[in-house]
C-alpha cells in the first residue's frame, strides 16, 4: 500500500482538512512513491497558528540566541547523520543525481553551523544621542511566522537556506514545499523536533501553489514569505505581500551568460558549459542556458561542448555511473519538449539532440541540447526554459558580448572564461547580475550572499545579510532626567 503523510503541524502528523491526497511520481521510473496532504485554507491556517502559538509561547521566547545555536547545529548534526536517507528522497523525487543530492548533503549541515553561528551575534547598538540624558539603542527583534514557498528542483537546499537564518534570528516557520518534492521536507521537520526545537516552531503543509501556496500568502499572521520559484509566481504573490506591507523575499528564475573569450583555458571552459547547462538536466535557476564564444574559439568549443554532450550517460539517478537524469515531472518535460519545437519553428539550428535518449526506463529523459544559429528574440533565448537546452553563439568584441549578455530581464548570474585579469575587474562591474563566477560556475556557499537582479528576484539569500532580513530594528529611548521638559508642545531634537 502506497505510503500516506499528513501535515506536519505543531510537531505531529494532521490529516488534511479536505481528506484528499496528491501522488508523488518517480520521474524515472513511473512509479508511484507516496502520498502526501493535499491542503487548502483550513490546513495553512492551521499551521499559521501553531506556528504563531509556537512563536508567543514562554518556551521559545525564553530560548536564548546561544540556545537556539545549539539547536541549529544539532540540526546540522542530524541532518549529516541521515544525509543517505534524504539525499534518496530527493533524488526519487526530482530525479536528480544521487550522488550530486549525497555531495550537496555533505555541505547542507554547515548552513545550519553557520547560521547556528551567527545566532548569538546579531545584535542592536547603542546610538550617541544628542544628549546626554537620553540613552538610545536598537533592539533586532524576530519577525514572527515565516512563511517559507520553496521550488521542487533543490528542495533541501532552497529550504535549508530560508529556514538556517529564520530560526537563527527567533522567527518560527510554515513550510510549503513544491507538490512535487514533498518527502525530504517533512522529514527535516522531524528532524527539527528531534533537534529540539519546540513543537510548532517548524510546520510544513504540503500542496498545489493554489491550495496551500495561496493561503499562506494571504494569511494575515504572517510577517514574511520568503519564496524561491518561478518569476511569474513571484510576481503574483509580491502584489499580494506588497499591498499588506508583509517584507517579502523572492529567489526567481533566470537566463545566465556564459562567456568564453579567445585567451581562456576552452577545455576548462567546454566542461564549466556543460555542466551549467546540463547538470540536473538543466533544472537549476542558474543555468548557463545562453553561451557566447568569442569566433577565434568558437568552433573549438563547440565541437568539445558537442562531444561531452554526446557521450553523457543518461539514465537511473540512483546509479552511480549516469551523469544526466529525468526531468523533475511530465509537466516540465512537456514545457521542455515544447520550446525545442519552438527553437526549430523559430529556425534556429537544432545542432545537437532534442529527442528522447535511448533510456530503458519509461521516465521523462531528454538528451542534453545545443542550439547553434540563434538571434536575440528568439523565445529559446529570451525565455527560462529550466531544461538541458543551450544556446551557443559567436562573438567578436567585449562590448558587443557585454551587452549581449545583460540583454536580459534576468539577472541571477553569469560566467566568464579568461586569464585576463583586467577584464574580470571590468565584468564583474559591467555584468547585471548577482553572482558572476570567473573560470567557474556552480558554486555557493552559507556565508557568500545571493541576490537577483532585475526579474530575478528581490533580497538577499546567504550571508550575514540575509538573516538581518529575518529581523526588524526597534529604536529605544529612554529619558535619564527627571525634570521638566522645557516646552511640551516642540518636537525635541535634543
Ligand atoms: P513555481 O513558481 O511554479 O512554484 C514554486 C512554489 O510556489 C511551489 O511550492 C508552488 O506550489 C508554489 N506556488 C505556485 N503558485 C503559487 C501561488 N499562486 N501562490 C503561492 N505559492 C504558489 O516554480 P517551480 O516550477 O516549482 O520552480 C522552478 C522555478 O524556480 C524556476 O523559475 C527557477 O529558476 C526558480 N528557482 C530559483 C532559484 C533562485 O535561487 N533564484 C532557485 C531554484 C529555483
Amino acid at each position: 500500500m502506497t505510503q500516506r503523510f499528513g501535515n506536519f503541524i505543531g510537531g505531529e502528523y494532521r490529516d488534511p482538512a479536505s481528506g484528499e491526497y496528491l501522488a508523488s511520481t518517480n520521474p524515472a521510473t513511473l512509479e508511484t512513491l507516496y502520498e502526501v496532504a493535499s491542503s487548502d485554507e483550513r490546513d495553512v491556517d492551521a499551521a499559521v497558528r501553531a506556528a504563531k502559538a509556537a512563536f508567543e509561547s514562554p518556551e521559545w521566547r525564553r530560548t536564548t540566541a546561544t540556545q537556539r545555536g545549539h539547536l541549529l547545529r544539532r540540526l546540522g548534526d542530524l541532518i549529516g547523520e541521515h544525509a543517505d536517507e534524504l539525499a534518496e528522497y530527493e533524488s526519487l523525487d526530482n530525479g536528480k543525481l544521487l550522488r550530486e543530492m549525497r555531495g550537496q548533503l555533505r555541505g547542507l549541515p554547515e548552513y545550519l553551523y553557520y547560521y547556528g553561528g551567527l545566532a548569538d551575534k546579531i545584535q542592536g547598538s547603542t546610538i550617541p544621542a544628542a544628549s546626554t540624558d537620553i540613552f538610545n539603542y536598537t533592539l533586532r527583534e524576530p519577525l514572527g511566522v515565516v512563511g517559507a514557498i520553496t521550488p521542487w528542483n533543490s528542495p533541501l537546499t532552497l529550504t535549508t537556506s530560508k529556514l538556517s537564518p529564520a530560526l537563527a534570528a527567533g522567527n518560527t516557520l510554515v513550510i510549503k514545499p513544491s507538490e512535487y518534492t514533498s518527502r525530504a521536507i517533512l522529514r527535516f521537520a522531524e528532524l527539527a523536533l528531534e533537534a529540539g526545537f519546540p513543537a510548532g516552531v517548524v510546520n510544513v503543509v504540503t500542496g498545489t501553489g493554489v491550495g496551500a501556496g495561496s493561503p499562506l500568502v494571504d494569511h494575515p499572521d504572517i510577517a514574511k514569505i520568503s519564496f524561491t520559484g518561478s518569476t511569474g509566481t513571484g510576481a503574483a504573490i509580491a502584489s499580494k505581500t506588497a499591498s499588506r506591507f508583509v517584507t517579502t523575499t523572492l529567489e526567481l528564475g533566470g537566463k545566465s551568460p556564459q562567456i568564453v573569450f579567445d585567451d581562456a583555458n576552452i577545455e576548462n571552459a567546454a566542461t564549466g558549459i556543460v555542466a551549467g547547462v546540463f547538470a540536473a538536466a538543466g533544472q537549476t535557476c542558474i543555468a548557463g542556458s545562453r553561451v557566447f564564444a568569442h569566433k577565434s574559439v568558437y568552433d573549438e568549443l563547440l565541437e568539445r561542448v558537442t562531444q561531452r554532450a554526446s557521450t553523457i550517460k543518461l539514465g537511473d539517478p540512483l546509479d552511480d555511473a549516469t551523469e544526466l537524469g529525468p526531468i523533475a515531472f511530465e509537466g516540465q518535460y512537456d514545457k521542455v519538449r515544447e520550446y525545442i519545437a519552438i527553437g526549430e519553428r523559430e529556425g534556429a539550428n537544432l545542432h545537437y539532440g532534442g529527442r528522447r535518449p535511448d533510456v530503458d526506463l519509461p521516465g521523462y529523459f531528454l538528451q542534453p541540447t545545443i542550439f547553434t544559429d540563434t538571434t536575440a528574440n528568439m523565445r529559446i533565448v529570451r525565455e527560462e526554459i529550466f531544461g538541458p537546452v543551450t544556446a551557443i553563439t559567436p562573438f567578436e568584441h567585449e562590448d558587443e558580448v557585454l551587452a549581449a549578455a545583460n540583454d536580459t530581464n534576468y539577472g541571477l548570474a553569469a560566467g566568464v572564461w579568461t586569464r585576463d585579469l583586467n577584464r574580470m575587474v571590468r565584468l564583474s562591474r559591467g555584468i547585471d547580475a548577482g553572482t558572476i563566477w570567473f573560470n567557474m560556475y556552480r558554486m555557493m556557499s552559507p556565508q557568500s550572499p545571493r541576490q537577483g537582479f532585475k526579474d530575478s528576484g528581490v533580497g538577499t539569500e546567504h550571508g550575514i545579510e540575509s538573516m538581518y532580513d529575518y529581523t526588524r530594528l526597534k529604536s529605544v529611548w529612554i529619558n535619564t532626567d527627571d525634570s521638566p521638559a522645557a516646552d511640551p508642545f516642540v518636537l525635541r531634537t535634543k
